[in-house]
């Protein structure tokens, strides 16, 4: 079976007991979190998160650029008020430049990315900082709302705040 097929099976399970479909759109707590795409990571898990609770805006690295189109619609439209920006060990985005993935695309797909800009990085911490950096200097994001920002251990489940 193909493993699409197991997850639409896996949610015919899940709609079965289903009751939460009377939650209001704008998260309740007023949040939103940017975090990596990573499969070890499970938001609601980490963060004791509960349907209807918060925005998980979620990419490759968890970078805040790459955010900034939902964070913007979170924020005006939808009323989040804090942006939790948590990136983790042993990431992905850690373990490529941007050249060796231009050159694999070209390889591979004969497509030219040289206009993409895949933001990985080499210290997981300068990465928090720069992104929560780039928010608190982002004229779309407001200077009363806190950003901060977070290093998730995926050995420990740990979250520590980067200051
Ligand atoms: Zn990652």
């Amino acid at each position: 079976m193909a493993v699409i097929d197991e997850l639409v099976e896996a949610n015919t399970q899940y709609a079965r007991s289903f009751q939460k479909g009377g939650l209001p759109m704008p998260p309740k707590r007023k949040v939103a979190i940017v975090t990596c795409m990573d499969a070890r990571i499970l938001p609601s898990r980490v963060l004791g998160l509960e349907e209807g609770d918060a925005h998980v805006i979620r990419n490759a690295g968890g970078r805040a650029q790459d955010a900034l189109r939902s964070l913007i619609i979170s924020q005006r439209l939808l009323g989040t008020r804090e942006v939790a920006i948590i990136h983790h060990t042993d990431c992905g985005m850690l373990i490529f430049k941007n050249e060796d993935l231009r050159a694999q695309v070209r390889r591979e797909l004969g497509a030219d990315a040289g206009g993409i800009d895949f933001l990985p990085f080499s210290e997981v911490e300068k990465s928090v900082r720069d992104d929560v950096g780039a928010l608190r200097d982002s004229p779309f994001i407001p200077r009363d709302v806190p950003v901060r920002g977070f290093v998730y251990d995926v050995r420990t489940g740990r979250l520590s705040e980067v200051r």
